[in-house]
């Protein structure tokens, strides 16, 4: 079974968008099958950002996944192609370029505050399941 990892960042936490987001995966028919809301720690959010780690947004962007003005909504779905249409329904990385009708399309025009987080592949997906939800047999 197809599972993947997607969060609300601060951002979408403080603006009262958990509830949307959730439901359109829920209405889309795709599974729930973890949830925790939380603080990520620095060594948290500098793993799961590691990739990036040279670029210049980067202890900004760990900053403010960490500072907790707000939580992490952390969230694991499952069902078919819950990746690839995860990815879609949060729409592109960069708001400005998201079609209306997805998440950041919707909702947000800034790349610094898109509201979520979705795996970008397989591989993507096992690791951060196992890094926020501390091995897949938790969920
Ligand atoms: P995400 O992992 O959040 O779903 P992504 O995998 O599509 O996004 P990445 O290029 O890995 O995109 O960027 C991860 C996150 O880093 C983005 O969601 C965004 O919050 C932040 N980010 C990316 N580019 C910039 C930038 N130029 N300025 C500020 N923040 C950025």
């Amino acid at each position: 079974k197809e599972r993947t990892f997607i969060a609300v960042k601060p951002d979408g936490v403080q603006r009262g968008l958990v509830s949307d987001i959730i439901g359109r995966f829920e209405r889309r028919g795709y599974k729930l099958v973890g949830l925790k809301l939380l603080v990520p720690s620095k060594a948290l959010a500098n793993e799961h950002y590691a990739d990036l780690s040279s670029k210049p947004f980067f202890k900004g962007l760990v900053d403010y996944m960490t500072n907790g003005k707000a939580p992490v909504v952390g969230m694991v779905w499952e069902g078919p192609s819950v990746i690839k249409q995860g990815r879609m329904m949060l729409g592109a990385t960069d708001p400005r370029a998201a079609g209306p009708g997805t998440i950041r399309g919707d909702y947000c025009l800034s790349i610094g505050r898109n509201i979520c987080h979705g795996s970008d592949s397989a591989e993507s997906a096992e690791k951060e399941i196992n890094l926020w939800f501390g091995g897949k047999g938790e969920v």
